[in-house]
């Protein structure tokens, strides 16, 4: 379990003052001109030892992306974007930060804007995140007042910070998507590459991370890349914020040590699984678009990236969505189908049509009137939309859906077999009636 004096996020209930001042008292903003008179290669190598991935769902290392941005201008700023338009379905972590911790996002977007060589950074919000964006937009007015951002900043490097309201769209989330709706234009995931830390946005170097990447990122160089990386275990560093949502008695998000058991979890900080657990069914732990695993799969499982794709599952954001054996699983599946529907932007046929066909044929697998053979059918399906598309949200529509066939499909065949003895019964007496 982690320990008190390794959280980063010291006000992440909003218990506390949140003001600057406050921050400061907790420790945030020390020292933040020293870490960056270290210079961009010891930022950068430090990140790496971290071990740190990527906190929005792809864990990709974050130093690393980082260097991808040239190391000198070619005459085109740089930017910095943070993703927190927070939309995946079960994620609520980053929200908690902007809204009780903002200091420790900015803070880290002056530091990571010096490691990129970005003097302007911008923070794309979710659209309905409209308290977030008064708490940041609030820390920020602090930041400039007390000389932290701006020009000839107290930091000793340029840095302005902008708010930018979404609209509501969940492919916005999609990094490339992002960038375009930034731009001004509808938010259509770009073909990569070019990826953007060469052409990102307005076509100059950018590098987008996520809200949790970067507000980690100025503790993480104030103790050591090597105390981030000792917790967890090796490729699975550092604390995590995890959501957890569903059937536990208290749900909450929580920052907790990376590859923590999911029982311990559980246990510890959401007072149980509701009705024991014996009552539990299955857990999707990353977010909607991850698999879902069945409970005696997941009741030992440390909670990292690794251990979670052994299980043909991820950990995704860390959003854990906990169901008890009250859930009609398939129901919840199909209810992730309509979303992902939704969602599509439509660009790229399989996802356009598929995410639909997927959806239709799990409405009806939801009340059994199918086929057994059409599971198969559902299956293939979901394998030529998996990697056949502009963007990831092909693969997040049909990654559900194979779990579901992968660990329930004996629940699948008990439901068409139920509608079609119903059927048979319904036609037999409406013959007998007719005779
Ligand atoms: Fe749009 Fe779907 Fe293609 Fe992504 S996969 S670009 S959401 S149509």
């Amino acid at each position: 379990m982690l320990k008190d004096e390794d959280r980063i996020f010291t006000n992440i209930y909003g218990l506390k003052d949140k003001s600057l001042k406050a921050a400061m008292n907790r420790g945030h903003w020390d020292g933040t001109d020293i870490l960056i008179a270290n210079g961009r290669d010891w930022v950068i190598s430090e990140m790496k030892a971290s071990g740190l991935r990527g906190r929005g769902g792809a864990g990709f290392p974050t130093g690393l992306k980082w260097s991808f941005m040239p190391k000198e201008s070619d005459g085109r700023p740089h930017y910095l974007v943070v993703n927190a338009d927070e939309s995946e379905p079960g994620t609520c972590k980053d929200r908690d930060i902007m809204r009780n911790d903002p200091h420790t996002l900015i803070e880290g977007c002056v530091i990571a804007g010096f490691a990129m060589g970005a003097h302007v950074g911008y923070i794309y919000l979710r659209g309905e995140y409209m308290r977030e964006r008064e708490a940041l937009q609030a820390a920020i007015d602090e930041c400039y007042d007390a000389g932290l951002l701006g020009t000839g900043n107290k930091c000793g490097w340029d840095f302005d910070l902008y708010l930018h309201h979404g609209a509501g769209a969940y492919i916005c989330g999609e990094e490339t998507a992002l960038l375009e709706s930034l731009e001004g234009k509808k938010g259509q995931p770009r073909l990569k590459p070019p990826f953007p830390a060469n052409v990102g946005l307005y076509g100059c170097p950018t590098t987008v991370n996520n809200v949790e990447s970067i507000a980690v990122a100025p503790t993480i160089l104030r103790r050591g890349g090597a105390w981030f990386a000792g917790i967890g275990r090796p490729n699975n560093t550092g604390t995590k914020l995890f959501c957890v949502s569903g059937h536990v008695n208290t749900p909450c998000t929580v920052e907790e040590a990376m590859s923590i058991p999911f029982r311990e979890l559980i246990d510890k900080h959401c007072g149980g699984i509701r009705g024991g657990w014996e009552n539990l069914l299955a857990v999707i732990p990353g977010g909607s678009s991850v698999p879902v695993v069945p409970a005696d799969q997941i009741i030992d499982c440390p909670m990292d990236f690794d251990s979670l794709r052994d299980l043909k599952s991820g950990l995704g954001t860390a959003a854990v969505i906990v169901m008890d054996k009250s859930t009609d699983i398939i129901k919840a599946i199909a209810r992730l189908s309509a979303f992902y529907k939704h969602e599509s932007c439509g660009q790229c046929t399989p996802c356009r049509e598929g995410t639909g066909w997927m959806w239709r044929v799990m409405e009806r697998m939801v009340e059994g009137r199918a086929q057994k053979r059409e599971i198969d059918m559902l299956f293939d399906v979901t394998k030529q939309v998996e990697g056949h598309t502009i963007c990831a949200l092909g693969d997040a529509a049909a990654w559900p859906i194979q779990g579901l066939i992968r660990h329930f499909r004996p629940e699948m065949e008990k439901r068409i077999e139920a509608y079609t003895y119903r059927a048979d019964s319904t036609r037999n007496t409406t013959l007998q009636a007719a005779e």
